[in-house]
């Protein structure tokens, strides 16, 4: 696996994984660097890997990863962790009136650390946020763009 780039210069990068613990470790870097209030926007196909990668943003902010599943009935799970707690989205299946009616402005400008699976469907979702963009490349590859906002 090429490291993703972590520390305090830890902006964007690319890497590539081979494998779905390499994508949680992928998440769980940038995990570690989210601090409460910030938003985080996931790209990618179905199976790509953006529930993976959230599973390891969980890990990487100290709440319990096993918690972390695709949400099939409930839209927004919550996961506690010490310092703050993770929303995660998933607007997949959703039509886009629902998704207007979600609130997610005010979850994202929260105190919490909010994760979009599928965030492309939120057609007003900010554009000062962290970006994941998850690109398989065949069998158990995938390609991983993190951008952070400046
Ligand atoms: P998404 O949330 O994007 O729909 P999931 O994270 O739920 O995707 O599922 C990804 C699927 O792809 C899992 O079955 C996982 O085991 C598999 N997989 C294979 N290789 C990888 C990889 N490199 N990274 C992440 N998931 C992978
Ligand atoms: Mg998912």
């Amino acid at each position: 696996m090429t490291q993703p780039p972590v520390g305090p210069t830890f902006r964007s990068g690319v890497s590539e994984t081979a494998n779905e613990s390499e994508t949680e470790a992928a998440g769980e870097a940038l995990g570690r660097e989210l601090r409460p209030g910030d938003v985080v926007l996931l790209y990618g196909d179905l199976g790509a890997g953006k529930t993976a990668f959230v599973r390891g943003i969980a890990r990487g902010i100290g709440a319990n990863p096993d918690d972390v599943s695709s949400p099939t009935f409930t839209i927004v799970q919550e996961y506690a962790g010490p310092s703050a707690t993770l929303y995660h989205v998933d607007l997949y299946r959703l039509e886009s009136a629902e998704i207007d009616d979600l609130g997610l402005e005010d979850l994202v400008s929260g105190e919490g650390i909010v994760a979009i699976e599928w965030a492309e469907r939120w057609k007003g979702r900010p554009d000062d946020v962290s970006e994941v963009s998850i690109k398989d490349l065949g069998e158990d590859s995938r390609a991983i763009t993190i951008e952070r906002p400046r």
